[in-house]
């Protein structure tokens, strides 16, 4: 792919239709942004710069939170934003759920904000105001993401999610499936799922025949296996994941299960820090939407060290967050991205606390679906979740199948004892169900245990 090829492939026709609903900007923000990526690096870092300095001059004059706390009148110099923003605290979710009033700006209104909530996996709900731009920005950013696995208007796709707070209510919680002819999507519901509904959901998308499939990584691992064990076969162009850290494990299944290749990004609701997955397989930050740090101990990390994602909003007026803890993993790239892009290259680790144990001798990230599909029989083990509430202990909690034999539990639980190298005590327990998320996640791993960095 290169600047050219990007642009004769740009979705017209939907770039049209938005232009349309919502002004010409639409369409020349998005070639931009188009045109942005392929800029020399040290442009892009420059033009992140000069947003940062507005909404941090901003965020000191309008936003309680960011006045009151510098305490002294900070200025903002041209050329200087990188460095002042060093000086910012960080701040995470309970930050912001302690003090969310002080994080919305005098002037929001101004800015057309909405407000979005979030279920959230730490079971506190939170909320945000996100303004107009931001919510065509992430439309954009969607469209991209599509343009990048190589979708084209008019293309069929089938979107397997759960709806929720932070999605406009286009579907009912309680449609089971449903069919957007304008859009040529089939929407598949994740909540309330069960091995019938699972088979229902792959004759019709077989029949529906998509080029794409977009999800959760564990529901599509949900539809993948039903697909496996019906025999059936789907070919598609690519598949889109979100919305969950997608392993590696059920990179490769999906990948094999569907013929194709993932395409996954990184975006949680806050709209703090996104990526993107290229065709070469690596997250690009996406330099519209915020300014991305990967911190270890407050400073920053080196290449292929690992730290935390903390971002800082580029452009969301009616609620800035500056230097707000994602508490994600990831570590910086430092060679150029073979795609050609300059936008900022980074590897996701893993984070949310969703995916990663910590041991006594650091932390361990989870591979569950190796365990659901290589090492023991079919129908075995239903559903796992590794829960921790101390360093030295994990609990798995095991959903038994229909094909569970006595001997399973002692096969999983010493494959278990492996990966964690013998770091921790584990302990097991059978239980009936393990309850997904408000969000509509399943939770593969529960710690309570702090990451250490
Ligand atoms: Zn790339």
């Amino acid at each position: 792919m290169n600047p050219i090829e990007e642009l004769a492939n740009a979705p017209w026709p939907e770039l049209i239709r938005r232009a349309r609903e919502s002004g010409p900007q639409f369409v020349l923000r998005y070639l931009k942004m188009l045109r942005r990526q392929w800029l020399p690096q040290e442009q892009i870092r420059r033009y992140q710069e000069r947003r940062l300095e507005r909404i941090l001059r901003h965020a000191l004059e309008r936003v309680p939170a960011y006045r009151e706390a510098s305490g002294t009148k900070v200025s903002v110099m041209r050329g200087e934003g990188f460095r002042v923003l060093d000086q910012f605290p960080l701040i995470d979710r309970w930050t912001l759920v302690d003090q969310w009033e002080r994080f919305v700006a005098r002037n929001a209104r101004r800015f057309s904000p909405k407000l979005v909530q979030t279920g959230g996996t730490t079971g506190k709900p939170v909320s945000l105001y996100l303004d107009g731009r931001t919510r065509a920005l992430w439309n954009m950013m969607s469209l991209l993401r599509r343009q990048w696995a190589g979708w084209r208007p008019g293309d069929r796709s089938v979107l397997f999610w759960q709806p929720y707070g932070d999605r406009p209510a286009t579907y009912d919680v309680n449609t089971p499936h449903a069919l957007d002819r304008s859009e040529r999507e089939l929407f598949l519901n994740a909540a309330r799922l069960d091995d019938r509904r699972l088979r229902e959901y792959v004759h019709l998308v077989v029949s529906f025949r998509p080029q794409f499939l977009r999800g959760f990584p564990s529901v599509l691992i949900l539809l993948a296996r039903a697909l496996n064990s019906l025999r059936a076969r789907l070919r598609l162009r690519a598949v889109l994941t979100g919305g969950e850290l997608l392993g590696d494990e059920q990179r490769h299944y999906l990948e094999e299960t569907f013929v194709c290749k993932v395409y996954d990004w990184y975006n949680m609701w806050e709209n703090v820090a996104t990526a993107l997955q290229c065709e070469r397989g690596t997250y690009h930050v996406v330099p519209e939407l915020s300014h991305v740090e990967i911190l270890r101990n407050g400073r920053p990390c080196k290449s292929g060290e690992v730290g935390e994602i903390v971002g800082t909003h580029l452009g969301n007026y009616s609620m800035p967050l500056i230097r707000y803890n994602m508490n994600d993993l990831a570590s910086p790239i430092e060679s150029a991205c073979l795609c050609g892009r300059n936008t900022q290259p980074i590897t996701l680790i893993g984070g949310r606390g969703r995916d990663i144990i910590v041991t006594p001798r650091g932390y361990v990230v989870v591979p569950t679906i190796l365990l659901w599909t290589s090492i023991l029989p079919p129908h075995s083990v239903e559903k796992l979740q590794f829960y921790q509430e101390r360093k030295d202990e994990v609990l798995v909690r095991i959903v038994r199948g229909n094909g569970y034999a006595e001997d399973d539990t002692r096969r999983l639980i010493a494959e278990i004892d492996q990966i964690f190298d013998g770091a921790v005590t584990l302990r097991w327990e059978y239980v009936e169900e393990i309850p997904r998320t408000p969000s509509g996640k399943y939770p593969y791993v529960v710690s309570h245990v702090p990451l250490e960095l």
